[in-house]
């Protein structure tokens, strides 16, 4: 790779001997005396105190009546898609998967863990494209995807980097075609739309606790919901779906995804905590976007009507200050022009000096697992400006243009302001 601490743009500059991590876990001591208590009264097991108290706090904290731990955000998801399948298409095929031959309309500029157990279910991702406000899913696009795909009855929405989706259009065009919403929150957990939580909103939500979300429980991850009854039946599945009886009797599928009672430990200490490390990431935000405004830049969108958690704080490149960048499957390709950058230089650019960043995450369209899968953008007029500055990744689509403009930037709690202008400095140099 190319040596940045040679180049003329950033003499004088010296690589930080403790990597900038993006997003790294920030304890606060209170984990280890809820840890510390499971091992004492030997509950080191999949049920105990602090599992119980963990999904209190968080029910409370959310606002939804019933949240259920268990082992990653990926298992909720799972149990989440499987239980709308079941519920649209009834149960007798879940050994082959509930949503098996049906579609289901996924956020494209995601993680692949929001789609994944779609296909876990046997069901065939349709990929609604992005819009710019937030980020996120397009109700425009959806829209049109139950117009070509009619007979759709779920839809996954993630929030990404901690911005909620426009949730008021997408959960109205869910209802009016009698779909169910499964709310992807494991970015957004503290994030509110018109004063509501993330996770609240769809018929199931998911939380993650993942090592580098706002908080964590090294992993772990939750299934929320209104329904007591659900939020059961999540319980029975994630414990290999054991029926009440003296024996191990089974009727269903059962899988072994509830949370361990010593990492529930650690999120129900992190729950103290959740405001703080918001509140922390906002002025995270806040610096980028003043350190970065005379750059031509713009920071990743908040949404008119909330109030994000700011998990992780991203930046796009206009248009016509992007150099040349071209990404194939595996490799990138880029040539610095004076004024101009790209993602891929500042992210190397900030590798040199111990700095970890983040391209965005890839559309899932233009992922080799999921090429043969549908994918609907909203319609344009055909008069946009055409885009020059990409390979051949870009189809005008929204989320291949994030994807080919944007990156993430170290957005550490523990990341004091000293050490956030040095990367601003860096990105500056950039564009020198
Ligand atoms: C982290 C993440 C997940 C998965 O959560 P795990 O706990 O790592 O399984 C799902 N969706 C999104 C958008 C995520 O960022």
């Amino acid at each position: 790779m190319y040596d940045f601490r040679t180049d003329q743009r950033f003499q004088n500059l010296t690589p930080f001997k403790e990597k900038l991590w993006l997003s790294s876990p920030t304890m606060h001591e209170t984990e280890l005396e809820y840890m510390t208590e499971a091992y004492r009264t030997n509950w080191m097991s999949t049920v105990g105190g602090n599992i119980d108290e963990m999904e209190r706090l968080l029910e409370e904290y959310v606002g939804v009546k019933s949240a259920v731990g268990l082992s990653c955000g990926t298992a909720a998801l799972h149990l989440a898609v499987r239980l709308a399948g079941e519920k649209i298409y009834g149960a007798h095929r879940a050994e082959v998967g509930t949503l098996a031959g049906h579609k289901v309309f996924c956020s494209d500029m995601t993680f692949d863990a929001t789609v994944n157990p779609v296909a876990y279910e046997g069901g065939e991702a349709v990929f609604i494209d992005s819009e710019y406000d937030t980020w996120n899913m397009d109700p425009a696009a959806l829209k049109k995807a139950f117009e070509i795909y009619p007979e759709t009855r779920l839809v996954v929405l993630a929030h990404l980097y901690g911005t909620p989706g426009k949730l008021d259009e997408i959960t109205d065009i869910c209802k009016e075609h009698g779909a169910l919403l499964v709310e992807d929150a494991a970015e957004s957990l503290g994030a509110a739309y018109k004063g509501k939580q993330t996770g609240s909103f769809g018929d199931y939500g998911v939380i993650s606790f993942n090592g580098n979300k706002i908080i964590t429980g090294s992993s772990g991850g939750a299934f929320l919901s209104n329904s007591k009854g659900c939020a059961d039946k999540i319980r029975k599945w994630s414990t290999q779906s054991r029926e009440d009886a003296p024996w191990y009797q089974h009727k269903e599928l059962g899988y072994n995804y509830r949370m361990s009672n010593v990492i529930a430990g650690v999120v129900r200490g992190q729950m103290k905590y959740i405001d703080e490390h918001i509140a922390k990431k906002k002025a995270i935000y806040e610096r980028y976007q003043k350190g970065l405004a005379d750059l031509p830049v713009a920071m990743n969108p908040l949404g008119d009507d909330s109030i994000p958690n700011y998990w992780l704080s991203c930046i796009a490149i206009e248009p016509q200050a992007m150099c040349e960048n071209v990404r194939s499957e595996r490799g990138k390709l880029y040539r610095h022009r004076k004024g101009k950058t790209c993602p891929d230089e500042i992210l190397d650019a900030l590798a040199g000096f111990h700095i970890e960043g983040r391209p965005i995450w890839k559309p899932m369209h233009l992922q080799a697992l999921y090429r043969g899968n549908g994918f609907v953008k909203a319609e344009k007029d055909g008069c946009e400006d055409a885009v020059t500055y990409t390979g051949k990744e870009n189809n005008g689509s929204v989320g291949a243009d994030i994807f080919t403009r944007g990156l993430c930037l170290p957005s550490d709690i523990k990341m004091t302001a000293e050490q956030q202008e040095v990367v601003i400095d860096i990105i500056h140099r950039c564009f020198e």
